[in-house]
């Protein structure tokens, strides 16, 4: 296997196939631990704060996770507050089950590694809690709020055939260059503010017609 493991881009049918479940003995095979470590690196590299089979071509339920320091460099303490971002250590995430807990959400804009160089703003939940197995096949359970709670839903909903764009508000897209060039410091409200709708004119939409009863 080569070090860096292919990045499927949006288009590609395995992102939007439901992952299967692994077995334990699938789990601790060599084929597998060696993926793992492989994801891990590829992530790394990439940089990415999440990585799921499906993205790399293979329909498992399986996803790494790591937000180190390093990531956060370039965000103010403030920055980092708003988002409720903290380090998060690398932890591998096998058959996951997420649960939304509590009504709170947040709206945030973010990417995906396989809608490469794009951030949309995306409405999540703030709070999740996640039951699963690591990669030794343990029972895991983890409670998770602000920007960690974010990527546990971005890397599930992969497992789902979900991507986030199928969440995000479309008319917040923008390649990260351009986001940068033009919405640095900007919320997802205030770019709406900023960049209000545009005139959907086609398909016209025709009037209810009032039943009469006739
Ligand atoms: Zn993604």
């Amino acid at each position: 296997m080569p070090p860096f493991l292919k990045i499927r881009q949006v288009g590609d049918p395995v992102l939007r196939q439901r992952a299967r479940p692994l077995g334990l003995d699938e789990l601790a095979s060599p084929r597998i631990q060696d993926l793992i470590e492989h994801m891990r690196d590829t992530m790394r590299d990439a940089p990415g704060v999440g990585l799921a089979a499906p993205q790399i071509g293979e329909s498992l339920q399986l996803v790494v996770v790591e937000d180190p320091p390093q990531l956060q460099a370039g965000l103010t303490p403030e920055q980092l507050a708003e988002r409720e971002r903290g380090a998060v250590p690398f932890h591998v995430l096998v058959n996951p089950q997420l649960t939304v807990v509590g009504e709170d959400t947040v709206d945030a804009f973010e990417g995906c590694l396989s809608l490469s160089s794009f951030v949309m703003a995306v409405k999540r939940a703030r709070r999740v809690r996640v039951e699963a197995l690591d990669q030794h096949g343990r029972g895991i359970r983890i409670e998770a709020s602000g920007w960690y709670a974010r990527i546990l839903q971005h890397e599930c909903d992969h497992l789902r055939g979900v991507v986030c764009i199928d969440r995000a508000d479309t008319r917040t897209l923008a390649t990260s260059d351009n986001h940068g060039r033009s919405w640095r410091g900007f919320t997802p409200d205030s770019l709406r503010e900023a960049q209000p709708p545009g005139e959907l004119v086609w398909p016209s939409v025709p009037e209810p017609v009032d039943d009469d009863g006739g």
